[in-house]
């Protein structure tokens, strides 16, 4: 057995990293709130990675999303509501679709999205203005509008020439196009976002 005393300097930091606050009554209740609504049960993880390995946004990311999932099974919620992968992960569902335990990460990415959005904690307004003017041209055309979400965050992160030279060539190359294209079905994608905000989502 080893006695408290006789851990090293670096131990004691470790032990004191790893100590680990079991979460409120209220946070309990959040947590499994948060499992229900994405429709998925974090503890069916076991930690393999598969989604982290196949996550495209998994670069840009402060905890991957197989992190995430460990940070819920360790009642570190609160670390989880601030992370910034929340806020940039794309919900390509990826990691959903990998996932040999049927987690669904994605969902969870998304309902973690939309309780830290309820609670005001978003720890880059950039990345939260990018959430919301993606979703505004999907609102709006039915579809992703590149150049909309570009102006549109340009606008309102205080940055109007940010990337600006990107998109002649983009376009030229065929890559973005200069008007939105037409969909079919793009009023019953508007009428998903009204669904969504009925069900208390974002608007
Ligand atoms: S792929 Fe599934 S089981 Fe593996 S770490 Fe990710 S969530 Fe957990
Ligand atoms: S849904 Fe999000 S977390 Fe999952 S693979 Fe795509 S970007 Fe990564």
């Amino acid at each position: 057995m080893i006695l408290k005393s006789n851990l090293g300097k670096g131990e004691k930091a470790l032990e004191k990293a790893t100590t680990l606050i079991p979460l409120s009554k209220s946070d309990k209740v959040l947590l499994s709130k948060i499992e229900q609504e994405a429709g998925t049960d974090i503890n069916l993880c076991y930690q393999c990675g598969k989604c982290s390995a196949g996550c495209p946004a998994g670069f840009a990311m402060d905890y991957k999303p197989r992190e995430i999932i460990r940070l819920l099974q360790l009642d570190m919620l609160d670390k989880a509501l601030n992370a910034e992968s929340i806020w940039i992960c794309a919900t390509c569902e990826t990691c959903s679709a990998r996932c040999p335990r049927g987690v669904d990460i994605a969902s969870l990415m998304d309902a973690l999205r939309r309780e830290a959005l309820k609670q005001g904690r978003i720890t880059d307004k950039k990345v939260a203005n990018f959430n919301k003017a993606f979703l505004g041209t999907v609102k709006r055309f039915g579809r992703t509008y590149e150049p909309g979400i570009l102006l549109y965050h340009n606008a309102t992160t205080m940055q109007p020439f940010k990337d600006a030279g990107l998109g002649l060539p983009m376009m030229k190359r065929g890559k973005m196009e200069i008007f939105p294209g037409k969909i079919k079905g793009k009023d019953e994608v508007k009428q998903i976002f009204i669904r969504a905000s009925e069900l208390g989502g974002e608007e």
